[in-house]
């Protein structure tokens, strides 16, 4: 079942004469119980998607639904749908309980059904007996807590999260990530979240939409995207760095650091070429400098390249690779076979993990 869908939004800002598109006929469908987390840079245009399904901003073309019912004047209280934004004021003025209740009390709900649904509240989210407190002495992590109460009160048919973790320090939003997912998970809430943070979608969402400047530049599961990247928009925007022009012809590409295998069925022509640092492996023999140095080939002897650095990734290292020919080349080992800073090895590819991007945007 499809909770919401838009078709075609389309949001501008500025005057007539230069109008800034920061969303550009957007289709997204969300089915009911699903997490999405959409991701892209800042000013991609995720604040502007958010607010538009809330009903906070008008859309110069396109439409809104929920529940296959058009939203078009439709006020913000009516859509039934909860906002976290990421400095998620908390009314300093009230104690823990007032804040949750906000929404309840604003709909005439019951002081003891209040109170009961506060109890429950802060139980779910890890606050067990926290409502007196006062908002102001708790911590980041637990603030973000009381804020994320106040908006499953009411239990909106869909959640919306502005960065909703985006003033926490990385260990303490990593943890929560996983809380979240699962809290959501239990509830069976539609999700629609927004961040800049790639560690944080991936762990969050079912399906990532990421963005560039306001359309939809990739949508998939976490997997499909961080082993497909689209684009090499989305590739670069992802971290991955190994990204060059490239010839295809049949299962070769031609690159800056040689000939690299690409995978049966890959587009040729004149392409953008993504290789995954996993796809860099060490040569058996490094070749030795031979003179003249012929055209690299990586296919032989390997391509030789010095090692510029090597960065502990858990039980993997990242390794910067300075090769004779071409860019740099992020490389990724064990832990036992990485090569040390200063040393100089051979590499060739692996058609697996290299991808052709269909688009060079
Ligand atoms: P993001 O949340 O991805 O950082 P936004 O949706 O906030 O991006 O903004 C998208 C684009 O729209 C940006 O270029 C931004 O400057 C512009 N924009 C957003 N809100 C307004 C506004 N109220 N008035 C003018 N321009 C705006
Ligand atoms: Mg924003």
């Amino acid at each position: 079942m499809t909770l919401l869908s838009l078709a075609g939004v389309t949001v501008r800002f500025g005057d007539r004469k230069a109008p800034r598109t920061a969303l550009d006929a957007v289709d997204l469908e969300i089915a009911e119980h699903e997490i999405v987390c959409v991701l892209g840079p800042s000013g991609s245009g995720k604040s502007t998607l958010l607010r538009v399904v809330a009903g906070l901003q008008e859309v110069d073309g396109g439409r809104v639904s929920l529940d296959g019912v058009d939203q078009a004047g439709v006020p913000v209280h009516r859509r039934g749908v909860g906002l976290m934004f990421q400095d998620h004021q908390l009314f300093p003025q009230r104690d823990v309980g007032g804040n949750v209740a906000f929404g309840l009390r604003m709909r005439g709900v019951s002081r003891d059904e209040q109170a009961r649904r506060v109890e429950e509240l802060l139980d779910l989210v890890g606050l067990p007996g926290a409502r007196g407190r006062a908002v102001s002495l708790l911590s980041g992590g637990e603030q973000q807590r009381v804020a994320l109460a106040r908006a499953l009160a009411p239990r909106p048919r869909l959640l919306m999260l502005d960065e909703p973790l985006g003033q926490l320090d990385r260990s303490l939003r990593e943890r929560l990530v996983v809380e979240l997912r699962a809290l959501f998970g239990r509830l069976g809430t539609t999700v629609l979240a927004v961040t800049h943070d790639q560690g944080e979608a991936f762990a969050l969402a079912d399906r990532v939409v990421v963005m560039h400047e306001g359309r939809i530049a990739q949508t998939g599961t976490p997997l499909e995207v961080w082993q497909r990247p689209a684009s090499a928009f989305v590739a670069r925007f992802l971290g991955f760095e190994n990204v060059v022009p490239a010839t295809v012809v049949g299962g070769v590409a031609d690159t800056p650091w040689g000939r690299v295998p690409v995978p049966p069925g890959s587009p040729q022509g004149a392409v953008t070429l993504l290789v995954r640092p996993g796809g860099v492996r060490l040569s058996p023999a490094p070749a030795r400098a031979p003179a003249p140095a012929p055209a690299p080939d990586p296919a032989a002897a390997g391509l030789r390249c010095a090692v510029e650095s090597r960065t502990f990734r858990g039980s993997r290292v990242v390794v910067v690779l300075r090769p004779e020919a071409g860019p740099r080349l992020e490389a990724e080992f064990d832990l036992r076979e990485a090569p040390w800073e200063g040393g100089e090895v051979g590499v060739t590819f692996v058609a697996d993990e290299v991808v052709v991007l269909s688009s060079v945007r």
